[in-house]
């Protein structure tokens, strides 16, 4: 039986059964939560075939995080961000680089570039590139051409395990570690990292130094860093081979390519191998922009339903997203297909909307995760028969799982969900 499950959890995590493999599309906020809801709606389940993170944001990354060790699944493979790639083997290597060197980047970041922030990241991103690149004119300047290496870490398994072994795993503890006695527990060595970064940014904020905003801003980006860090050393551990999935590649040439053929392609991305480290500021490598968010598609076919999988994507590039990521993929126009409300519902994503009904007709709309905030009129606006909520946040209804058939042959698709009642 193809089915597709929106998880009901908070945050959003969809599972895909289909071909007899499962996906699993995001995992919510945290990884108990998950496990739960995996063990109730699909208890024979003992692998997921494909986990996929389309971002590193909380509500999708934070239960992927310790997935494996907690629900004792196997998992065949991960689908992952290709920018990760560029922070990974630093951040499993030595977390504290990364921390030191994403305040530094606040320190330096000058004050009328942190008031556009958070609504103008790529200005402040685009400092950096500036400034990077003058260092390096600089350093190569100053040095001869031999004597300048430039860090280039290789992403293998074996040595990243030796690193990961070394941080995770061993409790740090030295004299300062009573300074640390309100925890529970003592810290491992990368949750000291973290930790520690995060002090810094309370610091500069008691000190006001930065504004509650910009502090909230950089706290995210130390979230993003922990989860990146916590999915790809789940990889290495077990030995689960991760596929990369990159935006910036599809960003230039507009065709997405790879995954597998039929079965679920991405929308918004190359699959490519782990590309040459970019040199991006940390502030680059871990923003959470929404247009680089993955979006993938099942594809429909006579038998069965195709599933559209959004995330928080607006499916579109350049001035109010308004360039389709989908012009390139071609629908048979008759085929019905079911899609997750495109970040949570969310009325900045509202060309997504558009893009998908120019290039097909949905059925259904599944919408999970948000706040009160989503969803948005464009969503609203949508008939009622065919949208289906885990839950509606503005009528405060309880998380329920929903569930929709996507065999053609079934005469109801939608087997189990709310009646969406946002209005
Ligand atoms: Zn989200
Ligand atoms: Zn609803």
């Amino acid at each position: 039986m193809e089915k597709l499950i929106a998880l009901p959890i908070k945050g959003e995590a969809f599972l895909l059964i289909r071909d007899g493999k499962t996906v699993l599309v995001d995992g919510g906020y945290n990884s108990n939560d998950l496990s739960r809801a995996l063990k109730i709606h699909a208890p024979d389940l003992k692998k997921i075939d494909i986990v996929i993170c389309t971002h590193a944001d909380r509500d999708h990354a934070g239960g992927l995080a310790s997935l494996i060790d907690i629900s004792g699944l196997t998992v065949g493979e991960f689908w992952l961000p290709g920018a990760w790639a560029d922070s990974i083997p630093e951040l499993i290597e030595n977390p504290s680089t990364t921390m030191l060197g994403l305040i530094s980047e606040l320190d330096r970041t000058p004050q009328d570039l942190l008031k556009s922030l958070p609504n103008d990241v790529d200005a402040v991103a685009h400092h950096f590139e500036t400034v990077a690149t003058a260092e390096r004119k600089e350093a190569n300047s100053q040095k001869p051409a031999d004597d300048f290496m430039e860090r280039e870490v290789p992403f293998s398994y074996k040595t990243l395990l030796e690193s990961l072994v070394y941080w995770d795993e061993r409790p740090y503890s030295d004299r300062n570690y009573r300074n640390y006695r309100h925890y529970r527990r003592l810290l491992s060595r990368t949750e000291r990292a973290f930790e520690s970064g995060r002090s810094q940014l309370r610091y500069r904020k008691a000190k006001g130094k930065i504004t509650q905003s910009v502090a909230n801003y950089w706290l995210e980006l130390i979230d993003a860093a922990q989860a990146i860090r916590a999915i790809a050393a789940q990889a290495i551990r077990y030995g689960v081979p991760i596929r990369w999935f990159d935006y910036t590649a599809f960003a230039k040439s507009r065709s997405a390519q790879g995954g597998n053929a039929q079965f679920l392609e991405p929308l918004n991305s190359v699959e490519q191998p782990p590309p040459p480290p970019r040199k991006l500021s940390y502030l680059a490598q871990l923003s959470p922009a929404n247009e680089q968010c993955l979006a993938f598609l099942a594809p429909a076919d006579t038998t069965r339903l195709g599933v559209m999988f959004c995330g928080d994507s607006p499916l579109g590039d350049g001035p109010s997203y308004a360039n389709s990521f989908l012009t390139n993929k071609i629908q048979p126009q008759s085929l019905p297909f079911v899609a997750t409300a495109p970040h949570h519902g969310s009325e900045n994503n509202q060309p997504a909307y558009r893009h998908i009904s120019a290039w097909g007709h949905p059925l259904l709309w599944v919408r999970s995760g948000g706040s009160v905030k989503q969803p948005g009129a464009t969503y609203k606006a949508i008939d009622p028969t065919n949208r289906a909520c885990t839950h509606c946040p503005q009528k405060g209804l309880e998380l329920r799982e929903a569930v929709v058939h996507l065999d053609r042959s079934t005469l109801c698709f939608r087997v189990s969900s709310h009646e969406c009642v946002c209005r």
